[in-house]
């Protein structure tokens, strides 16, 4: 997604659009709206039920055990955003209102293929500002619970993960992305969220999966799926887990430019990843993906500002 063949000019949408769907883990109906916004805005999330706006920084993540939520900070929080980054990510868009009646971005099949339809009906504009991208300076490793996460310089971006799961089916699978602007949606965004079957009960008894279902969950049961139509991709799962990673990563608050290496690792352990990239200021810096001049007129502290570090 970068190089040649990206966009040199942050990007927006064309037109507002939106869609309805049921939020994966609250259960709860939620309209979705993603309207254009200026240059420099970002990705915001707004929450137009509790009158509240959450910019999509790793700064406003918390805690929480299957998915990526944003908080306020006052209690108001957004779940369930990874799949919509990865869209977002993978069309190269830079700036974003998105508009929610409830507290869970919805699931609709459990990828981001929908997500990135909706972009492509919307249309993409390019606007007069240089896109800003985070360059990977020195080698930054997180290591927790079994599970690594790393990024490592690089002129382009690229992602590999390894995933183990003590299931016949899922077991052991492995993958490696070189990223251009075709290769998100070719490979990856059609990717679902799956899940055991011994573990859905557990999963409601915590309130979470409420709104789960086989039409946007992979659902397994020892070696085999019961979606009806089966996997999308023989390798669904990982390719799944990479789209998760790579949805996080955008939390960064633009493209990456470096490597990112997950053995075993979720959302927790990319978004503690970002957090130890931004506490070392040796770590990275901001490039410019379009005119210099547009980015020389920035000194750090107002990137950092920006970037919300
Ligand atoms: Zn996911």
């Amino acid at each position: 997604m970068l190089g040649d063949m990206t966009t040199a000019s942050q990007q927006t949408l064309k037109n507002p659009i939106g869609c309805r769907g049921v939020g994966l883990h609250s259960g709860r109906k939620v309209t979705m709206t993603l309207l254009p916004a200026a240059p420099e805005t970002g990705i915001v999330f707004r929450r137009t039920d509790a009158g509240a706006e959450i910019r999509a920084s790793w700064v406003n993540t918390i805690e929480s055990p299957r998915c990526t939520v944003l908080s306020n900070g006052e209690g108001i929080t957004i779940g369930t955003v990874e799949h919509l980054m990865a869209a977002l990510a993978g069309a190269e868009i830079d700036n974003v209102t998105v508009e929610l009646d409830g507290p869970e971005v919805p699931i609709m099949d459990g990828s981001s293929a929908p997500f990135l339809f909706l972009i492509e009906c919307a249309g993409v504009v390019e606007q007069d500002v240089a896109r800003r991208a985070v360059k990977v300076l020195k080698p930054v490793r997180v290591v927790e619970d079994g599970a690594t996460a790393a990024l490592l310089p690089d002129h382009g971006f690229s992602m590999n993960l390894e995933i183990d799961f003590a299931n016949p089916l899922i077991a052991r699978q492995d993958i490696c992305v070189v990223f251009d602007a075709a290769t998100f949606k070719s490979e990856l965004s059609r990717a679902r969220t799956f899940g055991l079957l011994d573990e859905v009960d557990r999963l409601r008894a915590a309130g979470l999966g409420l709104g789960g279902s086989l039409d946007n969950v992979v659902m397994v049961s020892g070696d085999h799926v019961l979606n009806a139509g089966g996997l999308r991709y023989a390798d669904e799962f990982v390719r799944h887990k990479l789209l998760d990673a790579f949805g996080d990563l955008y939390l960064a608050g633009g493209p990456i430019i470096g490597r990112f290496h997950g053995v075993r690792s979720g959302h927790a352990h990319t978004r503690h990843l970002l957090a130890a990239l931004f506490a070392d200021p040796e770590a990275w810096c901001y490039t410019s993906l379009g005119r210099a001049t547009d980015l020389g007129a920035l000194d750090r502290q107002d990137a950092m500002r920006l970037s919300g570090a």
